[in-house]
């Protein structure tokens, strides 16, 4: 029962091991792949953002500053401008900035450049000029320059009066803008566009879809518009949108620029995500299944060592540690299957009932395993012990014949007899008597010890601490 119970402690605590181990081993797969999920993700926007700071924000924030310089407002409200001043002006910056500036004059009707270039503000010829001058707002960002397409970021100039004076601002070329993010693309491996309020794509890393002097695409001509149409109509965010673009999955962040009013779309290939995700996962995933080999290597040795002990204890009796009678039956059947002979000697301690009443039943306990002990030690290593009954023992002797089975009946008697066992303050001493058969015949163990018992009966009748023996005769 003790074992079992044991047993039953040992596999609730392996599966609540297995249990832990396994919720422990998929929270670990889980916060890695989320880890690496975000990893990637971090990785793939951060960049972005010192790309639009230093691409769009920065010239936007010169030109703003450029817009409030108190030296070019003076150049411009002059009664006559003053051409070659307002051009050196320019020029200093651009030496100093590394950008195009430009000026345009309201008093003048004059654009003049920081390459030194200057061209008169001709209605019908320079048409962003009369449309923006008369367009609410001090800013705007718009492409210009047929030939080789700038980004133009436009800021109004005021006098002290809040009179017009006319514009300033920066003009990018779009090829510098491609040129930039491309490498961006070579380096963080992913598309990005740059989209205004109109759903056009202004700047992008794909050179097919950047803004050309003849036509703007739009998102809608986009082949794999189609798949966020909806969310772009109900006006939801294509954050953390999945894409198919030729059979590869893409997934789309979006970034919305206040200033602009445009939004920054990235489309990352999902190919190299899942990949890294997937190598995350390979290696959570193998070290519980690791676990659970080890673990399921655990369960196997403890049912095995259960299962011995159980079975142990089967066939084992609790008190002397001898074979019980089912196991001295097994044994029987061995050795008559083996093709052997022999003898079997019944043992019983006489006037057992005596030790018991007079020295109580431990002692009587005691004395049945002292005299186990004994019987134990004084046969040979293939002979057979066992408890039978009681205060009944057998021995089994394979190969003995019925005088050499006497014999030994004979010895066992002798020393049992002078044994001493002590038992509190005193020593006790017992006697047996020995019923001794022999068989060469395959017949049931039954039957060979009711003949032994025959024996033994005649050994007590004869005055008991005796060996008495009888052929098998069945
Ligand atoms: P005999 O010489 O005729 O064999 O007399 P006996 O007193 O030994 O015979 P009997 O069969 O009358 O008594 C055997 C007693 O053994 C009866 C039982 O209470 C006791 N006994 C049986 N098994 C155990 C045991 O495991 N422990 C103890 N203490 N006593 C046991
Ligand atoms: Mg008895
Ligand atoms: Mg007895």
């Amino acid at each position: 029962m003790r074992l079992i119970k044991s047993f039953q402690r040992s596999m609730f605590l392996l599966f609540t091991i297995a249990v832990i181990a396994l919720g422990y081993g998929f929270y670990l797969a889980i916060s890695h792949i989320v880890v690496e999920q975000s990893r990637i993700h971090h990785q793939s926007v951060a960049p972005v953002f010192s790309l639009i700071n230093e691409e769009l924000m920065y010239p936007l924030h010169v030109s703003q500053t450029l817009a409030h310089s108190k030296e070019l407002k003076a150049l411009m409200n002059a009664g006559t401008i003053d051409q070659a001043a307002i051009a050196a002006f320019l020029a200093d910056l651009e030496k100093h900035l590394d950008l195009s500036f430009f000026a345009a004059s309201e008093k003048a009707l004059r654009q003049y450049n920081s390459d030194g270039s200057s061209f008169e503000l001709t209605p019908g010829k320079v048409e962003w000029y009369f449309n923006l001058r008369t367009s609410p707002g001090d800013f705007f960002a718009q492409l210009g320059q047929r030939e080789d397409v700038h980004l133009f970021l436009d800021l109004k100039v005021y006098n002290d009066d809040e009179v017009f004076l006319g514009f300033v601002g920066i003009g990018k070329s779009l090829r510098q803008f491609w040129q930039k993010f491309k490498e961006h693309k070579q380096v963080f491996g992913y598309d990005l566009m740059f989209v205004n309020n109109k759903g056009e794509i202004l700047l992008s890393s794909d050179e097919d879809l950047m803004a050309s002097s003849n036509r703007l695409v739009s998102l809608q001509e986009l082949s794999w518009y189609g798949q966020v149409a909806k969310q772009l109509a109900r006006g939801e965010s294509l954050n953390s949108s999945l894409i198919v673009i030729d059979n590869e999955e893409f997934l789309l962040s979006e970034i919305y620029i206040d200033l602009l009013d445009w939004k920054l779309y990235l489309l990352s290939p999902l190919k190299s995500r899942k990949a890294d995700i997937t190598r995350t996962f390979i290696i959570n995933a193998s070290v519980v299944f690791v676990l659970i080999v080890l673990l399921f290597i655990l369960g196997h040795f403890l049912i095995r060592y259960f299962a011995r002990h159980f079975l142990q204890t089967l066939h084992q009796d609790a008190l002397t540690g001898l074979a019980n009678r089912s196991l001295i039956e097994q044994s029987y059947e061995k050795i008559i299957q083996a093709g052997d002979a022999l003898s079997v000697i019944l043992i019983d301690i006489d006037h057992f009932k005596s030790i018991n009443d007079n020295f109580g039943h431990n002692a009587g306990d005691q004395v049945i395993k002292q005299v186990s002990d004994l019987l134990k030690q004084s046969i040979r290593e293939h002979d057979v012990v066992g408890r039978w009954g009681g205060e009944e023992f057998i021995l089994l002797l394979p190969g003995a014949n019925l005088p050499l089975a006497q014999a030994v009946a004979e010895r066992v008697r002798i020393l049992l007899a002078t044994l001493k066992i002590d038992h509190v303050e005193q020593q006790l001493s017992v006697t047996a008597s020995f019923g001794v058969t022999y068989s060469e015949l395959d017949v049931e163990l039954k039957k060979v010890v009711a003949v032994a018992d025959k024996a033994l009966y005649q050994a007590k009748a004869q005055g008991r601490n005796k060996v008495c023996s009888l052929l098998n005769l069945h």
